[in-house]
């Protein structure tokens, strides 16, 4: 990690919390995270936390964690608690319970008749269609509703019934009284509670009518004592609705929205309805299939907490677009790993070698990792089959070449270096085979008289496990799906994103528990995966990332 990976980068958000609490506008800050509980969390929401909970973290603060739980058609209790474990996975721990805005549902009513009752709020019964006709357009004026001057009296009456379940789904709506010529159409009389049979996930049956999403937010805001309620740019727009609704009723507190830029990951999709469309159209194996921007699928791969969060950092938090490249996240996920996975052995593409001289070659000691003794050693075993990369011989080498041809020698990693003799053919002509030698004498030493120059790693074939290795490579091959709306995003899925192989693996790692990761040589970054991987009898390794390109020149 990069030396400052301590200190928090500024950002516009952070200079309004120095200025509130050098003002004494605030003494202490409290953010909080609002998903609804719909899907499953992705890159996106990712940023969000960070920003919510780390901002609290680094002004000692508090964060909440609420529950956006008002469509009750959509939400459901895998959801909920899918985000609370990729919360905590991703390092944070929110104040106290979750909370629900369904806790609020009786104090959100009780708003409404206090709405009523100062003639700030209606009953309306124009059907959908008529809603539409009455609130205008961008540049024409809507007009009003001719329920909009019913009194005080009728409008607590219908309110009542709505909620005792008289009248039918769709048929009433209560709407705030705001300025139907507002030339914000969000503040043109806006619903703020719909009829609705349908049972919710924490009040069940309790309630037939649910307040509206703006509504509700920022009551709830408010009831939570949230200093800085921060948001996507798309509710810059709802924050007069925000600011009138909390204006217009009795609260002592008035918490300040803020909008920053979403995140948007090229060669992906950050769009709940996309990615669950995904899932049940089968496109991917699950919500956290390893090729899926949700937090469970990168985690799945092999992303870290870590990693994460300093890819949340690095991108940063302002109001200008935010289309970021995946090199950004590849390259934070490496650097974090880089400092944590052990290094072993892996080959995807088996080719088999034989030495024709093996007699008395020994095993040698060799570090987990360069930088991290602690780590530890182990053995890597040489016999007298070997299996290397198939790509890692050519007999016709490009110009350049410093792995294996015909009559050249390269170092084995950890072990001896080597001379390729003779190419063995199969019936069709292809090689299947190398006939080899060592030199006794480079263990551990450079050889005499010559340069050795290409590395390449290898596995004793006796001592290597079978494993199964998944490649994973980007979900889409543009890098912007769903910004063609004349396109179905679906037409772009890369039909190469998962390739699997069988491979083979160091013997060390047979043992390894779901969600270990390591470097294979040469090859990248994998990790045990979470779900099918059993130690000591079936591996499934994921790569998570590949090494960056300049590998061989450092290890050669
Ligand atoms: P929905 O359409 O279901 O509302 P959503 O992506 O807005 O989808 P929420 O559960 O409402 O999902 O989001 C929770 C929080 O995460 C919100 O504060 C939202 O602004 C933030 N968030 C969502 N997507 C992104 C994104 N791409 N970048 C940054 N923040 C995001
Ligand atoms: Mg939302």
């Amino acid at each position: 990690m990069s030396s400052n990976a301590q200190a928090p980068v500024s950002h516009f958000i952070r200079t309004i919390i120095d200025s509130d609490l050098e003002s004494g506008k605030h003494s202490a800050i409290v953010t909080r995270f609002p998903p609804e509980p719909n899907g499953y969390l992705h890159v996106g929401h990712a940023k969000s936390i960070c920003l919510n909970f780390g901002l609290a973290l680094d002004y000692k603060g508090k964060c909440n964690l609420r529950f956006d739980d008002t469509n009750p058609e959509k939400e459901s209790d895998e959801y909920a608690q899918s985000i609370q474990d990729d919360v905590r996975w991703l390092g944070f721990q929110w104040d106290g319970d979750v909370r629900w805005a369904s806790d609020y549902f009786q104090q959100l009513y009780d708003f409404a008749v206090e709405l009523i009752k100062q003639g700030k709020a209606y009953v309306d019964e124009l059907t959908p269609e008529q809603m539409r006709q009455y609130r205008g357009t961008l540049t024409q004026a809507g007009e009003n509703s001719p329920y909009r001057e019913r009194s005080v009296e009728e409008n607590l009456d219908l309110f009542t019934r709505m909620k005792n379940g008289e009248f039918a789904d769709g048929s009433k709506v209560l709407r705030a009284k705001i300025d139907m010529a507002s030339p914000n159409i969000n503040m043109r009389d806006p619903a703020i509670y719909r009829i609705r049979r349908a049972h919710h996930i924490r009040t069940g049956n309790q309630w037939c009518i649910y307040p509206m999403y703006d509504y509700t937010h920022c009551i709830s805001d408010a009831l939570e004592g949230i200093t800085h309620s921060i948001c996507t740019l798309e509710f810059e727009d709802h924050r007069p609705l925000y600011d009138w609704v909390l204006d217009n009723i009795t609260i002592p507190c008035h918490p300040q929205q803020i909008e920053f830029s979403r995140l948007e990951l090229h060669y992906t999709i950050t769009s709940k309805r996309k990615l669950l469309q995904l899932v049940n159209e089968k496109h991917v194996s699950g919500w956290d299939d390893p090729r899926m921007p949700t937090i469970s699928g990168m985690r799945r791969r092999g992303y870290t907490p870590e990693g994460i969060r300093e890819f949340a950092k690095r991108i940063g938090v302002s109001k200008s677009e935010n289309i970021v490249d995946m090199a950004v996240m590849e390259g934070a996920i490496r650097e974090d790993l880089e400092a944590r996975a052990p290094r072993v052995m892996a080959i995807i593409n088996p080719l088999k070698v034989t030495l024709t001289n093996f007699a008395g070659a020994q095993a040698r000691e060799a570090d987990f990792h360069p930088n991290h003794p602690e780590f530890g050693k182990r053995f890597v075993p040489i016999s007298r089959e070997l299996f290397i990369e198939a790509d890692d011989f050519a007999e016709v080498p490009p110009s350049g070449w410093k792995r294996l041809t015909l009559g050249g020698e390269v170092r084995l990693r950890h072990s001896y270096v080597m001379r390729c003799d003779e190419a063995v053919r199969d019936a069709a002509g292809k090689v299947s085979e190398l006939r080899c030698s060592i030199d006794h004498d480079t263990l551990g030493k450079n050889p005499e008289g010559r340069k050795v120059k290409g590395v390449i790693h290898f596995l004793s074939r006796e001592h290597a496990l079978p494993a199964e290795i998944r490649l994973y490579d980007r979900l889409f091959t543009v890098p912007e799906p769903d910004a063609d709306k004349e396109k179905n995003f679906l037409e772009f899925i890369n039909p190469e994103s998962l390739t699997v192989v069988h491979g083979w693996v160091e013997a060390v790692v047979r043992d390894a528990a779901p969600e270990s990761h390591y470097q294979f040589e040469r090859l990248g970054y994998f990790c045990t995966d979470r779900r099918e991987h059993q130690p000591g009898s079936k591996l499934v390794f994921n790569r998570t990332v590949t090494l960056r390109d300049s590998w061989t020149k450092e290890h050669t």
